[in-house]
């Protein structure tokens, strides 16, 4: 085991945190630090979250807790994870433990009170470091430091028993990997998550999307995704996966980085799938994606191929987050810089002109006032939103038009 210490890190000093630590503190050497928190100070990232480590059986920790006058909440108290609520922060502490039985879906776990078995059933060794609160101290029962150097992901015990146990850990491999890969690929683990991928399908739909979602809205998901396609990941739940999905997410992606802009979810989802409505709808149905997300898959395939000329157009009828999404995925290479610079610091406009305007040039009220707003509409966003003296000019036309149409038919 290589000796090393914790960095110091400012989430090691929020306000609640001493507090829950004091709570917990036991016999068996207090409570430790495990996960994300361990691997990513020791990387230098930043904490967003802090997972806790105890040997105390739930209800202590819930009890303990509360004699703090912390606020306790049993998240997964049959998993032996209690939340603790403390100065805007919440802390998830779960008790040691090992799995007794495994189904692909979820475990059936004992409590423990031995580090190490805790440690072995967690998945990759760069998330089972554990460190104490209170000296740094660094506890790595699998290597998991060495291959955090390397930039290795590697399974704990073997990749294809651990996927059998729990068929979500393809989709984990494929996240950390993509977060903290770089090393060497490990063939064995990508063939076990290739020889498991029809396993997922026993998963509930959430957690799957759940997964996705994580993936693809990291940085750079690219060269995991890549991997993925080529492995047949996507094929169980995926396959409205696009003959071009990995040319399409690259592109995306570079264009991002190209124009500093953050990854937008309905777009790197749409990168993975054919343009096709009736097949993106699909997908947001079997993920059970939200209602806002599918309407935005819709308002984004619908949008065609964005110019210079149309993109306006595009952000008027929807929304400028949708023209942004559009100009990423669908325009050519040549046409984005502008694309981006028509809406960027643009409010989208509405037309000033009103139905009782055109009653006050002569119109007679009537169906044919709305048949001409519309227009007028058309008109106004074909010229590119000109301003209210335009918009009048453009009124008057239409409505003399319109008459003299009426007069000639009666
Ligand atoms: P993140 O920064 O994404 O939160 P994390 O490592 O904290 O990374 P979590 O999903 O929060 O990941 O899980 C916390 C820890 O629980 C992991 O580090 C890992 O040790 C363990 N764990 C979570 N899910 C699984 C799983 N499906 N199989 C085995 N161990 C798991
Ligand atoms: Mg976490």
């Amino acid at each position: 085991m290589t000796q090393l210490r914790l960095p110091d890190a400012a989430w090691q000093h929020a306000d609640g945190l001493k507090k829950v630590l004091a709570a917990l503190d036991d016999a068996h050497g207090g409570p430790r630090y495990v996960g994300g928190a361990v691997r990513d100070t020791l990387l230098g990232l930043p904490v967003s979250d802090v997972d806790i480590a105890t040997a105390l059986l739930p209800n202590e920790v819930i009890n303990r807790l509360e004699a703090y006058g912390i606020k306790a909440i049993p998240t997964g108290i049959e998993h032996g994870t209690v939340t603790a609520a403390v100065a805007g922060k919440n802390y998830e502490i779960t008790t040691l433990r090992r799995d007794v039985a495994t189904d692909g879906r979820r475990a059936t776990v004992a409590f423990a009170t031995d580090w190490q078995e805790d440690a072995a059933r967690r998945d990759f060794t760069i998330n089972a470091l554990y460190a104490d609160p209170e000296s740094g101290e660094v506890f790595d029962y699998f290597d998991g430091l060495s291959d955090l150097e390397a930039r290795r992901l590697r399974f704990i015990g073997d990749a294809h028993q651990r996927i059998a146990e729990d068929f979500l850990r393809i989709l984990r491999y494929f996240r950390f990997l993509a977060r903290y890969g770089g090393g060497q690929i490990d063939a064995d683990a990508i063939q076990a998550c290739a020889d498991g991928a029809h396993g997922l399908t026993a998963l509930s739909r959430e957690r799957i999307a759940q997964e996705l979602t994580r993936i693809l809205t990291l940085k750079n998901p690219f060269a995991s995704v890549d991997l993925m396609i080529r492995n047949g990941i996507f094929t169980p739940f995926l396959p409205e996966l696009s003959a071009s999905a990995a040319v399409d997410l690259l592109r995306l992606v570079e264009r991002e980085a190209q124009f500093s802009l953050p990854a937008s979810l309905p777009a790197r989802f749409l990168a993975l799938l054919t343009r096709d409505i009736v097949a993106a709808d699909k997908v947001a149905a079997r993920l059970k994606l939200s209602n806002k997300m599918r309407e935005g898959f819709g308002h984004r395939l619908r949008a065609g191929v964005p110019t210079p000329f149309n993109v306006r157009a595009i952000a008027y009828r929807a929304d400028i987050d949708t023209a942004r999404d559009a100009v990423m995925l669908y325009a050519g290479d040549a046409d984005v810089p502008e694309c981006l610079a028509r809406l960027e610091r643009w409010d989208i406009p509405t037309l000033s002109i009103k139905g009782g305007e055109l009653i006050a040039i002569g119109m007679p009220a009537g169906p044919l006032v709305a048949k001409t707003l519309q227009a007028i509409e058309a008109a106004w966003i074909q010229e590119d939103f000109p301003d209210a003296a335009r918009q009048r000019e453009m009124a008057v036309q239409m409505v003399n038009a319109a008459l003299a149409e009426v007069n000639q038919s009666n």
